[in-house]
């Protein structure tokens, strides 16, 4: 069944070469029970090891039933151990972590016997070595006859032509030693039993063979008596382990020595936190950086701000604003947003006092004020500044005091709608700031219409004269006055020479509005005309006017139901304040989806070359420490595993191919680092609801996206992986027994 002809046996250390045998010349047949004996040294666990096919040899030839092996690679090998050799050591090389049935049924698994089978195989060959009753126990917890017997039954379990044993019984009393000698003649009977002993009288009654060796050498080989020829040789035949049996080992790998458990662990955590403190920090500074960009459009600049209108350019209707409003992100949505970003001038009646910001929502506006109170009435308004601002600071009874109105560009203001100052809340921050204007609804509409008209091309018709007003070419203006009845309309008295015999009373007049949103058109009579001395008292715009009539000579007075119906068209654009900045994203798609056109505030602002550059040195420094991470990881985990090493021999010296020893430490690792990651987001969602106070991850919730949990997730898994593969292929590198020896 095994010849070797002329086989030698050298190891090489440390560039010294040291004879394990030489030129040795054997054969073996089955049913064959033989003793190699011999001082110590003298070659016989090398010989066991290469019969065995742990160990290579460099000389000569082993045939394995007339089978060459000299050009076998290490896949050969595997086959030919797992399907031809069952082990036994003196120190027993069991799974001291494994109970009696895991580790011979663990033969078993790695072979690809079913479930089911190998259970009625192990049980079976329980009875045969009386360990029945301690199948459930560790079998650290065993005595070494004990221990030996379930060597013997996992050597037996795959059912293969020979079983090889190097000293059985060095390590047991007398009594057990002899019941381990007496079970392994039993099973010469069908199979090549070899036993490496120094103590011959201990086995000579049962033995059909004795080689003596000697410094390499084969000193003597007697046959000792006859023994009954066994035909045919069956071969194990055996599968690779299957998947569900991987998956399962590997799950009980990962918990049955718990030190190795938390230490990798540890390492795995330490992993997910530098990462993701590294990542969250650079996306924090993304996030910071993005706000440094520039806008010529927008003065809110609020990142959870997302600019709506519709795509087919209508207005909004009720019912759409409404669904808006209720969308699962939406904090607050403010209609006719661009007032927003307006500058708005406040004055007071004697035009003397002026106050001017950006305009805002006092529906923006959040918490209370610092100074005076929070408004009561849509007349009410709220202004924030800075601290140190000379008015906000000092002088705001002033402001409180004071009554004033909307004015436009050149000054006019409209007396009907007071406004009063009453709160001030104080910036925090000392960067210079405009003052903010918190504004309420109404004064927002009525700035509104005003917008619409600035925004509009506005042509008058009367007496077939046409007149046209642009943003650019302000010829005249249309305001809204409640001294004027409906359906009329008051024209400077400048205006008659358009009219025939200078009298224009009583002549239609036509006003044409349009502008990027709508085209309307409304007829009004003229019904009064207005001069420097009768301005004030027709219209009741304050005593100032007629001081500087010249800034009021152009305006065309209507009454204000009519000046609405003309401008008051509905609303176009709208802003919608996201909760979260993290969901911006999100919702700008959602809305693209649905009829609508956004755009987030963030896509508006225009960041400078240097940021760019900036953010790419960044991105390859976090990549850099990825790789960092890797090594240290590697080194760290590497020493830990080195325990691991006996353990993995073991599933290679039963038989387990190289792949599965990889594919064990994979699944294991993958658990250790799924398990650190599940902790981290058990973390995430304890600071989330406020039981834990941990800052980088307050970053992390802050920042991070779905994507971003779920890229870091990858980049653990694909770590842990890479770590796994380059593990294994320096673990058996060499044969199993160089990595065995390098253990002990
Ligand atoms: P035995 O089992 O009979 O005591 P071994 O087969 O273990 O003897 O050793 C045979 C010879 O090979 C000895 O000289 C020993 O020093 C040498 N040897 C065994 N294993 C190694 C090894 N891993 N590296 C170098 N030399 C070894
Ligand atoms: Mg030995």
């Amino acid at each position: 069944m095994i010849r070797l002809k002329n086989v030698s046996k050298f190891y090489y250390s440390k560039g010294l070469i040291t004879t394990g045998f030489v030129k040795v010349n054997l054969d073996f047949a089955l049913g064959e029970f033989i003793a190699i004996t011999g001082e110590s040294g003298s070659g016989k666990s090398t010989l066991l090891n290469v019969i065995g096919g742990l160990d290579t040899y460099e000389e000569g030839e082993m045939y394995i039933n007339n089978l060459e092996t000299s050009h076998f690679v290490s896949k050969d090998w595997e086959n030919y151990r797992r399907e031809y050799i069952g082990n036994i050591y003196q120190n027993f090389n069991l799974i001291n972590s494994y109970t009696v049935y895991q580790n011979i049924e663990l033969v078993l698994t790695l072979n690809g016997v079913s479930k089911k089978e190998r259970r009625k195989k192990v049980l079976e060959l329980l009875k045969k070595v009386d360990l029945l009753k301690f199948r459930k126990t560790k079998v650290s917890k065993l005595s070494g006859g004990q221990k030996q017997r379930v060597a013997i039954a996992r050597a037996l379990a795959k059912d293969t032509p020979i079983i090889l044993a190097d000293e059985p019984t060095g390590n047991l009393d007398k009594k057990s030693a002899l019941g381990i000698i007496k079970l392994l003649s039993e099973i010469a009977k069908e199979k090549l039993v070899i036993v490496v002993t120094h103590n011959y009288e201990q086995v000579e009654e049962y033995v059909t063979r004795k080689i003596t060796m000697h410094d390499g050498k084969i000193l003597e080989d007697k046959k000792i008596k006859d023994y009954e020829e066994v035909e045919n040789p069956k071969k194990a035949s055996l599968k690779n382990i299957r998947f569900i049996d991987k998956i399962q080992l590997g799950f009980r790998n990962t918990f049955n020595v718990l030190p190795k458990f938390v230490l990798l662990l540890l390492v795995y955590s330490f992993i997910v936190v530098s990462l993701m403190s590294e990542y969250s920090a650079f996306k924090k500074e993304e996030y910071e950086a993005s706000k440094d960009g520039d806008n010529y459009i927008f003065s809110n600049t609020d990142d959870k701000r997302i600019i709506v209108k519709k795509k087919d350019k209508t207005s909004f209707s009720e019912e759409e604003l409404s669904k808006l409003k209720n969308y699962e992100h939406t904090d607050y949505l403010i209609e006719n947003d661009f007032l927003v970003d307006k500058y708005v001038n406040l004055v007071n009646d004697n035009n003397r006092f002026w106050v001017s910001g950006d305009a805002s929502s006092l529906d923006l506006f959040k918490g209370s004020v610092d100074v005076g109170r929070n408004p009561n009435n849509s007349n009410e308004i709220v202004i924030k500044g800075m601290r140190d601002d000379y008015y906000l600071g000092t002088k705001y009874q002033e402001l409180f005091d004071n009554t004033f109105y909307l004015s436009d560009d050149q000054g006019n203001y409209d007396k009907s709608f007071p406004i009063k100052i009453v709160g001030i809340k104080y910036i925090e921050d000392d960067s210079y700031q405009d003052y903010t204007l918190y504004l309420s609804k109404e004064i927002l509409d009525k700035m509104l219409l005003e917008e619409h008209e600035i925004n509009s091309d506005i042509t008058i018709d009367f007496m077939a004269h046409y007149y046209k007003s642009t943003r650019y070419d302000t010829n005249f203006q249309l305001v809204g006055n409640d001294n004027v009845p409906r359906g009329e309309v008051y024209i400077s008295d400048s205006l008659k020479y358009s009219c025939p015999n200078d009298y224009c009373l009583n002549a239609s007049l036509n006003v044409n509005v349009k502008n990027i949103y709508f085209d309307t058109s409304k007829d009004l009579i003229i019904s009064k005309m207005y001069t420097k001395d009768n301005i004030d008292k027709l219209l009741n715009i304050g005593d100032y006017s007629k001081d500087n009539f010249s800034n009021y000579d152009g305006a065309l007075y209507m009454n204000r139901e009519d000046y609405q119906e003309l401008f008051s068209k509905g609303i176009y654009q709208i802003s919608i304040f996201v909760d979260d900045y993290k969901n911006v994203s999100e919702v700008v798609s959602y809305l693209n989806k649905n009829n609508y056109k956004a755009i987030s505030i963030r896509d508006t602002l225009v960041s400078s070359g240097i940021l760019q550059i900036v953010k790419i040195i960044k991105t390859v420094i976090t990549l850099l420490l990825i790789i960092v991470m890797f090594f240290i990881t590697y080194f760290v985990i590497k020493i830990i595993l080195k325990s691991r090493n006996i353990y993995f021999s073991i599933i290679r010296m039963l038989g387990g191919a190289k792949k599965t020893t990889r594919d064990l430490l994979i699944i294991e690792l993958f658990f250790v680092s799924n398990i650190a990651y599940f902790i981290f987001a058990v973390a995430t969602y304890l600071q989330r609801i406020k039981i834990l106070n941990i800052g980088f991850i307050e970053t992390v919730n802050r920042y991070f996206l779905f994507k971003d949990y779920t890229l870091l997730y990858v980049i653990i898994i694909l770590m842990s992986y890479l770590i796994s593969l380059r593990y294994a292929r320096k673990l058996f590198k060499n044969s199993v027994m160089n990595t065995y020896r390098e253990e002990l």
